[in-house]
């Protein structure tokens, strides 16, 4: 099956899959490919190849070309041309949001919430085109002392697979903005929405050679682009453990890199949070993607004072979720990316089991014929459990909502942040105070008060501890694609001007 039969005639992607090379489409019929997987059907729907050494070095080297050229261009300029390509995105944002649900698993609708976020991206980086880019320092008479704000030069991304149009995004439209080149190395699962933005951004009028898209492993095609001798920097959205891989790396060549990893999001409801509120906030924090989100709810402490009440409002809105076709208006829930990720889960929820945790709701694969191929997994509800288990300290990334009770203040701040972890928490109280002192004394990054998520661009997604360097997203998220030059100029009579 061609890619016009499965996206229409007229795709982004061509007719057969192609790596983006400094603005062209690159077949490659000869080299190790990688198949992109329907999660929802367990169909094959391409093979997308692997980018070799060569082709991989004519990226960055292009790159490194055209971004010199781009970096003399006024803000303005680079604003008006990355304002066309978030136009012609929404322009394209259906085709996309169809690539996203069909590679990813999400359902349509909440993709073409992710073309929103993918928009919103570039508006950010958009408004940056009049920002104060430096600072004249006081000192003698005679002198002036600049420090300005530089591009680093070619940025290479690594991208994960749970939002793969978004988080291209996200990392394209500041690096760009900021007057760098890119090379974007997408998720094995996901490369097509990165190829499919990619052309968008041609469309535009990008240089050729600012943006290329490289497929392929991450121990492979991701180490040879980072290892590059013309990559200055890094930015990588995914697990912990392949970004302890990918620092380690970048430490050979002592480049900069900014690292957006795993999460053990607590989830705390006080006795005085309205409850309903709370519990239908819990459920969507956690099943939102199917799980596979770094800020999701991952446990959820409760007061034991209202514990069985609030375990029996979250009861009622996880048996609620029925996961269906995510092409079909209104799926609440599509599969998991991928049977390796759902197996993991299942695993998990079985040793859960096995050290005492009960499945309230779901607990397993879905029941049906539909269900039968892909990666399917229920939404579930643990309840009972403690922090003496698994599932209680390790990264879910599934539709696994876990409950536990908490009945001392110290107590509970020691076990939420007793994870390596620090990414995104959450708490739940109509008391000003208790608020406060959560916010003082949880080790997180990023805290949601009686809201849940998605974060917004003009904030800073960034993680603490093993969740992270450096981080996403507005004003500090954009100075990460920056450097600082400072200049002295003499002249004044000290000078001899
Ligand atoms: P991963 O870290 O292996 O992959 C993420 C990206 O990094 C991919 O593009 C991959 O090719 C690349 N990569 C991995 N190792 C690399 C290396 N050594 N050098 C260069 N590039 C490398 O994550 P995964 O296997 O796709 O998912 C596994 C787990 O990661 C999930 O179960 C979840 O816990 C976590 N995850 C987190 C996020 C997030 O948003 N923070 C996203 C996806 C996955």
């Amino acid at each position: 099956m061609t890619l016009e039969t499965i996206f229409g005639p007229g795709t982004l992607l061509g007719d057969e899959p192609a790596l983006m090379i400094a603005g062209e489409r690159r077949v490659l019929t000869d080299v190790v490919s990688t198949p992109v997987i329907n999660p929802a059907t367990g169909g094959v729907i391409a093979e997308v190849p692997h980018a070799s050494e060569e082709t991989v070095d004519e990226a960055v080297t292009r790159a490194a070309v055209a971004q010199r050229a781009w970096a003399r261009r006024t803000h303005q300029e680079r604003a008006e041309i990355l304002a066309r390509a978030r136009d012609l995105i929404e322009l394209h944002s259906e085709e996309i949001a169809r690539i996203v649900t069909l590679e990813q698993g999400k359902p349509l609708e909440h993709a073409r919430g992710e073309m929103q976020a993918a928009q919103n991206f570039f508006d950010f980086a958009v408004s940056q085109k009049y920002r104060n880019i430096g600072e004249m320092v006081a000192t003698e008479s005679g002198e002036q002392l600049l420090v300005r704000e530089e591009p680093i030069g070619v940025v290479a991304a690594i991208l994960p697979w749970n939002f793969p149009a978004a988080i291209f995004c996200r990392k394209v439209a500041p690096a760009l903005m900021a007057g760098n080149a890119i090379v974007v190395k997408p998720a094995e699962l996901t490369p097509l929405s990165a190829l499919a933005l990619a052309q968008v951004l041609d469309a535009a009028g990008l240089p050729a050679g600012l943006l290329s898209v490289v497929c392929g492993p991450g121990r492979e095609t991701g180490s040879r682009l980072i290892d590059h001798p013309s990559v200055g920097m890094v930015t990588m959205t995914g697990s912990t453990r392949g970004g302890r891989e990918i620092l380690a790396r970048a430490a050979d060549k002592i480049i900069p890199v900014s690292l957006e990893l795993g999460g053990k999001a607590p989830f705390i409801v006080f006795a005085d949070a309205n409850l309903e509120q709370a519990a239908k906030d819990a459920v969507e924090a956690r099943m939102w993607n199917a799980g596979q989100v770094c800020t999701c709810n991952e446990i959820t402490y409760v007061d034991e004072s209202i514990y069985d009440e609030f375990a029996a409002l979250v009861a009622r809105h996880v048996a609620a979720i029925t996961p269906d076709d995510p092409l079909v208006d209104g799926s609440p829930m599509g599969p998991l990316v991928s049977e390796r990720e759902r197996d993991k889960v299942e695993a998990m929820v079985k040793e859960a089991v096995q050290q005492g945790a009960t499945v309230r709701v779901g607990g397993g694969r879905p029941g049906g014929a539909q269900f039968e191929a892909g990666s399917w997994f229920q939404p579930t509800m643990l309840t009972g459990v403690t922090s003496d288990m698994t599932i209680a300290s390790t990264e879910v990334f599934g539709p696994v909502l876990s409950l536990a009770s908490f009945h001392d203040y110290d107590d509970l701040i020691a076990k939420a942040n007793s994870t390596p972890f620090g990414l995104s928490a959450y708490v739940y109280s109509s008391n000003l105070h208790t608020v406060m002192r959560v916010i003082d004394d949880l080790e997180f990054g990023e805290i949601y008060v009686n809201k849940a998520g998605p974060e917004r661009q003009q904030g800073f997604h960034t993680g603490w501890k093993a969740s992270g360097l450096g981080g996403d997203d507005g004003a500090h998220g954009y100075e990460r694609y920056l450097r600082r030059k400072t200049t002295y100029v003499g002249y004044g009579p000290a000078y001899g001007q």
